[in-house]
């Protein structure tokens, strides 16, 4: 059967289409990103594997000709705003992020009206004209740190709300929020850690802050993936409560510990949609090229910069991104 181009489907095999890609990198000097949600064989092809704000670093930071972001539209975009002078593409042109498409910079700019003064933090998990219509971005590895920089008591924060829930508890600031959410976190319930405590019983469980409120205060610790793979170094046992291409990572990385879904129906479709012959598509002919129209780009890349500056050295620190215990625990 031939695809949506009429094109005949890759019959190579997983490890001829790998080798295809480490020689595609090599001779187009490209850089290849993946996200912690991606796919093992996608994974596995990738220069770096991180979260959205390892993979922004990894993108500012690069002297490669090409980048291939494997992830989702907003994460190619935000590597195309740090590097206008080089060429982004993206392995799949449907990837895109459903909380992302949740506020549109009319809204936006009507929120803005709404709380005349308050400074606006926007998720990373946004188009680049929400980005540009901000003070500065976070992910969740920083949002708390952000905000607490930030000189201002009142902030609005879009588009997640579960993520502004989780930053005002651990900052006390009055964080006002959009009404957005990621469908794969929100769907967690008590039910689901109720289960999962019963099923393992004494092990840590651990929760990504886009995760409903309820369901963080019931977890031993709340952290990004990053801050998740940090934790899963100091646990040999952990429930996990992200998308499952995250828990399939941790169990690859040490086969000699145990991490456990907190459910099983926790999958991103739109981060599963890049395969390896997507991949290997993008980097031989180098599409689908990432365009951020130049009316927005200058203020969409002030926002990501301000974010960089403000996290510098958040990664270990007491927000999401090192895994902040929920109670009085220690994380370590
Ligand atoms: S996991 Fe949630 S936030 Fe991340 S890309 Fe999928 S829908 Fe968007």
């Amino acid at each position: 059967m031939r695809d949506a181009e009429g094109r005949s489907p890759d019959t190579r095999s997983a490890a001829e289409l790998t080798a295809e890609v480490s020689r595609l990198k090599a001779e187009k000097g490209a850089l290849v990103l993946a996200h912690n949600y991606q796919i093992t064989e996608v994974q596995l092809a990738a220069d770096e594997l991180g979260d959205s704000l390892k993979l922004a670093r990894a993108a500012a930071g690069t002297g490669a000709r090409l980048i291939v972001l494997c992830g989702v539209r907003f994460m190619a975009e935000s590597a195309k705003i740090l590097n206008p002078d080089r060429k982004v593409v993206i392995p799949s042109d449907t990837a895109g992020c459903p909380m992302a498409d949740m506020i549109t910079v009319d809204e936006l700019r009507a929120f803005k009206s709404e709380h005349r003064g308050a400074p606006v933090v926007c998720y990373v998990n946004t188009s680049a004209a929400v980005k540009a219509e901000s003070d500065v971005c976070c992910t969740s590895s920083n949002a708390v740190e952000v905000v607490e920089a930030i000189d201002a008591e009142r902030v609005l924060f879009v588009p997640d709300r579960n993520l502004a829930a989780y930053v005002q508890s651990k900052t006390g600031k009055d964080v006002i929020p959009w009404r957005g959410y990621c469908y794969v976190h929100d769907q967690f319930t008590l039910e689901d850690v109720a289960l999962a405590r019963a099923e393992h019983p004494g092990v840590p469980l651990v929760v990504h802050p886009e995760c409903r409120p309820e369901v963080v205060a019931a977890a031993d610790f709340a952290a990004s993936t990053d801050g998740m793979v940090k934790l899963a170094a100091r646990h040999d046992e952990m429930v996990v409560g992200t998308e499952v291409g995250l828990v399939d990572m941790l169990n690859r990385l040490d086969p000699s510990k145990r991490f456990h879904p907190l459910s099983a129906f926790a999958v991103c479709r739109n981060m599963k949609r890049t395969t390896l012959p997507l991949l290997v598509r993008a980097l031989a002919e180098e599409r689908h090229e990432v365009v951020v129209p130049p009316d927005v780009m200058s203020g969409a890349r002030r926002a990501l910069e301000r974010m960089l500056e403000l996290s510098a050295g958040a990664t270990g620190g007491t927000g999401a991104g090192g895994g902040a215990p929920v109670r009085g625990r220690d994380a370590a």
